[in-house]
């Protein structure tokens, strides 16, 4: 969950996360440490068509999600990162 620091919710002021209610270091709008942002529009063919869900987890609520897949985590490296 986030609080932002200006209107068009890109600069956030406080970090959540959602699982275990953590508070995610944030610095002058920028987050520090490891988290897990999905934020997703739900479609037609589902049942909250139009419905878009947004939650956070810190890096070890995500690490306790992902050990439970049946399928791992698909992970590529990125050597350029924002
Ligand atoms: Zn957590």
């Amino acid at each position: 969950m986030r609080k932002y620091l200006d209107q068009n919710n890109l600069e956030p002021e406080k970090v959540w996360c959602n699982k275990c209610g953590k508070e995610l270091l944030v610095e002058q709008g920028y987050l520090k440490e490891g988290c897990f942002s999905a934020r997703h529009l739900f479609g037609y063919f589902s049942h909250k068509d139009g419905m878009r869900h947004s939650f956070d987890l810190c890096e070890e609520c995500y690490d306790r999600m992902t050990e439970s897949f049946v399928i791992p985590v698909e992970v590529s490296e990125e050597t350029e990162l924002m």
